[in-house]
């Protein structure tokens, strides 16, 4: 037999948009339920950074102080090195908020967080390994979902439904909404290299023999990312171990030592890249956003962001009429609309810095930096303005409840 409960606002996915939202409308007072399939937020693959504006409305919500307690580390600028020529390519020192620096910390910290300062609402319910299955559909209308639990199967039966499982979106899926893909030519290695006292902090961006290596800092290790063409892993594999472990010694040298620690392909996980956007992100009882609504690349690591953004837009235009019982169509239209305009800018810089990647594959010798890029690093208040985007996104919102 199938369990059964009910609850006013249903989210599936308890990444960056649907942790973030279910704190907000808890806090403003609907009864909220968000469902996530895996068992805990540790997971390595979510990418790492907090932005100043996703910093801005956690102050906005009273919580940056107990936030800032969090071990993390504060990036003021971003730079990277191509060849020999190493660079400063974006400065948030002059950005209109309280925290000017993107704070890397593992998102499992950001999320446990949240969680954390949710769970004090009564009207807010956390149920980590349900995974929803499918849709409950009344009339033309979703009115719930079907999530399996290894106690077994249940029925969430709800006013609204909020997409907020990412990029592999069962939500989305499962109501037929329209994706729009496009073409990404990468894909990410993510595996972890020891680190030592004396090595470089971060590097965001290490290009050289047609390879780009990012190294994260997380205290006695790397996590490491390494950005290869789209559907070449296999090809890699195929030169072997020791090859990949030369590969990343020659584009970092100073981690020479620390490479032979890749032992097995299993220590290095494959995560595919995608940029896709829906073409509508609601029908009636169920709205997507964050990834669910447009999978991001990580490139300028902004996904988070975006995600968190969205999730406010949502909580500010949604709490109240999910309060009142009359939450409409047009409600959800009218969050489509606003988040629309800075998904298609974000998504529309990612898609050139693909293809600038997809030039960098193509020649294997050592980099040399492009005439372009230093011309372009010469342009006063150029680092400022790339800030200005990476920071605060487009059109930042802010907390309205
Ligand atoms: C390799 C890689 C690296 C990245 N690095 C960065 C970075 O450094 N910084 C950055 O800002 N962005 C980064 N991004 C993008 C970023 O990960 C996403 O844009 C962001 O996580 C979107 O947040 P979200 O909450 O919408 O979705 P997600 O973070 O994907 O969260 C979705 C959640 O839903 C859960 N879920 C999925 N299906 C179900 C289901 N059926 N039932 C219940 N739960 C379900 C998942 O377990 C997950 O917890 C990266 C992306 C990739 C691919």
């Amino acid at each position: 037999m199938i369990a059964s409960f009910e609850t006013t606002c249903c989210i599936v996915g308890g990444g960056p948009a649907g942790m973030m939202l279910g704190y907000m409308l808890a806090r403003a007072g609907v009864p909220v339920t968000v469902l996530e399939k895996h068992k805990d937020f540790n997971r390595d693959f979510r990418g790492d950074t907090v932005h100043p504006s996703t910093m801005e409305v956690i102050y906005q919500l009273g919580l940056l102080e107990e936030f800032l307690k969090l071990p993390h580390q504060e990036l003021a600028s971003i730079g990277g090195k191509i060849g020999d020529f190493a660079f400063r390519a974006v400065d948030f020192s002059h950005l209109p908020v309280r925290n000017r620096f993107v704070a890397l910390m593992p998102q499992w910290d950001l999320l446990n967080f949240v969680a954390g300062r949710a769970r004090v609402f009564p009207n807010f319910r956390l149920c980590m390994e349900h995974e929803v299955t499918r849709l409950l559909e009344e009339q033309g209308k979703i009115a719930g979902v079907e999530a399996r639990t290894p106690e077994g199967n249940v029925e969430i039966r709800a006013k609204l439904v909020i997409g907020c499982d990412g990029r592999h979106s069962t939500t989305r899926q499962a109501a037929g909404l329209e994706v729009q893909e496009f073409g990404v030519p990468i894909d990410v290695l993510w595996f972890r290299l020891q680190r030592n006292r004396n090595d470089p902090e971060q590097s965001l961006g290490n290009i050289n023999y047609g390879k780009i290596l990012i190294l994260i800092n997380r205290g006695d290790y790397y996590q490491a990312g390494l950005i290869i063409a789209k559907g070449s892993f296999e090809r890699i594999q195929g030169r072997g171990l020791d090859a990949f472990q030369r590969d990343i010694a020659e584009i970092a040298p100073y981690l020479k030592d620390r490479v032979p620690g890749l032992q097995v392909w299993d220590q290095i996980k494959l995560l595919s890249v995608q940029i896709n956007r829906l073409r509508r992100w609601h029908r009636p009882g169920l709205l997507c956003i964050g990834d669910a609504a447009h999978a991001m690349s990580p490139a300028g690591g902004v996904g988070i962001n975006l995600a968190v953004q969205d999730a406010v837009a949502t909580a500010n235009l949604l709490a109240g009429p999910l309060r009142e019982g009359n939450v409409t169509e047009a409600h959800l239209a009218q969050i489509e609309r606003r988040r629309t305009f800075p998904t298609h800018v974000i998504q529309a810089l990612q898609v050139r810095a693909h293809n600038g990647m997809a030039k960098i594959f193509a020649n294997p010798g050592p980099a040399k930096a492009p005439w372009q890029l230093k011309l372009a690093l010469r342009v006063p208040g150029i680092r400022r303005l790339v800030g200005r985007i990476l920071g605060m996104g487009v059109r930042p919102e802010s907390v309205r409840l």
